[in-house]
């Protein structure tokens, strides 16, 4: 039976899930605060891209728009790491497997491929400058101001689905039911925040560093990463701590952000002329952890950020929103009486997951921070590789996470980090260079009984 749906939010999430859920014959009214971004120039400081693995494009082949997605991405086939003192380490392939490497893909570029796709199904009612201001939840009521007109409105549907992300008003419609639904909320801020800035395209557009990576400027307590963009640009993203030497709050005058880079990523300042008036003009973010619980009522969902939004250490926030859809789609292939029998199954196996990833990502922070230079680390980064070209069954927990789309966060999680223990104690206690095959094998072994264990 076709259902009357609201959604709010018309971001990853709230655009792919209007696409499915019309594919299921539903009538979606999707609701969005912000104008039509194809039309719109991007305020600075907007995350311009963001690493897409296997779990996002899944989701996207739900409604045929995975090979569409990788047309406008770019391969990031590993790690590139800048050193300190100038060098770079050689790419430190993401798998040692052949076709597993991540996406680098423009944020305003694939909401808008989702945005066009809706324009097939006249079930969908886009609104954009809907400001959505409250949520009814029991009633699935929204009310707020239509920006274009300054008019108030209020819509009723059979169902509201949340989708508007990390500040989500939806979720504040459950925070106001407090103890009548027992809700639970934590957010958790990191010390750190971001900023991004930009390398610049090189002449005729070329790329100024590989194209084909992801590069890690590691300086312990802080680091910069940049992303490659279509055009030739990258974007730079710089995460420090808010408070302390060196800290965003301590880098104001021209000289201190010089010095700063100066000091620390030497060989940044040529490739970035604009640097610190883009220092100065783009925005510090904050970064941050969301769990709450429950995620439905009889009549309302939240999904993507406004559920769980997480750190983006791991570069899954996008991929578990989109991937949100996809295990909702799922649940509703199965027979189901009522819409909340579904939101029922939807929250209680995706929220072991959401934790998960949550969980996973604020470790990856500290990992990427201050371990991916460390010797004991790139040991096991090097037998994890061997262990992945010759052993089709074995995953390390970062191709657990990433490249298995069919491993639950939640089981990749255990099975990963237990994985992860035993071969950093093998590398600190083991020489590691010219790992025989009997070697390997018996690495091999000892790591498949601790799989079979999770
Ligand atoms: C610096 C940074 C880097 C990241 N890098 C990665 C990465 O590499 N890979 C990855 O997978 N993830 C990454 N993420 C996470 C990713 O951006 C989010 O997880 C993802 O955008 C969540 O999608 P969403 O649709 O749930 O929410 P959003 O993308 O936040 O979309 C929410 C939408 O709702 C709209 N909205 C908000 N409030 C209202 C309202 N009141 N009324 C109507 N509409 C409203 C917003 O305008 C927006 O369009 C990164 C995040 C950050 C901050």
């Amino acid at each position: 039976m076709s259902s009357n749906v609201i959604i709010t939010g018309a971001g990853l999430c709230g655009t792919l899930l209007a696409l499915k859920l019309a594919k299921r014959g539903h009538y979606v009214t999707l609701l969005e605060k912000r104008g039509d971004l194809r039309k719109e120039e991007m305020a600075a400081g907007r995350s311009i891209n963001l690493a897409l693995s296997d779990r996002g494009l899944a989701a996207l082949d739900l409604v045929g728009l995975k090979e569409k997605a990788l047309a406008i991405s770019i391969p990031m086939l590993g790690r590139m790491i800048h050193t300190k003192g100038g060098t770079t380490t050689m790419l430190q392939p993401y798998s040692g497997r052949e076709g597993e490497f991540i996406q680098s893909i423009s944020r305003p570029g694939l909401n808008a491929l989702l945005l066009d796709a809706t324009s097939a199904y006249p079930s969908i009612d886009v609104r954009f400058q809907y400001d959505v201001q409250h949520a009814d939840i029991q009633q699935a009521t929204v009310k707020g101001i239509d920006r274009t007109t300054g008019h108030p409105f209020e819509l009723k549907g059979d169902i509201l689905i949340g989708t508007d992300g990390a500040g989500s008003e939806i979720r504040q419609g459950f925070m106001q039911q407090g103890a009548n639904i027992r809700f639970n909320y934590s957010q958790q801020f990191l010390d750190h925040g971001y900023k991004e800035l930009e390398i610049p395209a090189g002449p005729g557009g070329s790329w100024q560093i590989e194209k084909n990576a992801l590069h890690i400027w590691p300086r312990q307590s802080f680091m910069i990463i940049a992303l490659p963009n279509l055009d030739g640009s990258f974007t730079v993203t710089l995460f420090l701590s808010f408070d302390g030497q060196p800290g965003f709050n301590s880098l104001k005058t021209d000289e201190e952000i010089l010095s700063f880079f100066k000091e620390y990523f030497p060989n940044l300042i040529p490739l970035m002329p604009d640097l610190v008036e883009d220092f100065k003009k783009h925005p510090n973010g904050s970064l941050g952890t969301v769990k709450c619980s429950p995620w439905h009522t009889s009549k309302t969902l939240l999904m993507g950020d406004a559920a769980h939004a997480v750190v983006p250490f791991y570069g899954q926030g996008m991929n578990c929103s989109m991937e949100d859809v996809l295990i909702l789609d799922q649940i509703l292939d199965q027979s189901h009486e009522t819409w909340r029998d579904a939101f029922n199954q939807y929250t209680s196996e995706r929220k072991k997951d959401a934790d998960a990833i949550a969980d996973l990502a604020v470790g990856n922070y500290f990992e990427m921070r201050d371990h991916v230079d460390n010797p004991d680390f790139m040991a096991k980064r090097a037998i994890e590789m061997h262990l992945e070209k010759k052993y089709p069954d074995y995953a390390s927990k970062y191709n657990l996470v990433t490249f298995c789309e069919h491993v639950p966060y939640s089981v990749a999680m255990k099975k990963g980090k237990a994985q992860d223990k035993w071969l950093l104690d093998y590398c600190n206690q083991n020489a590691t260079e010219d790992i025989s095959a009997e070697e390997l094998e018996k690495i091999y072994n000892e790591l498949k009984k601790i799989g079979e264990l999770i």
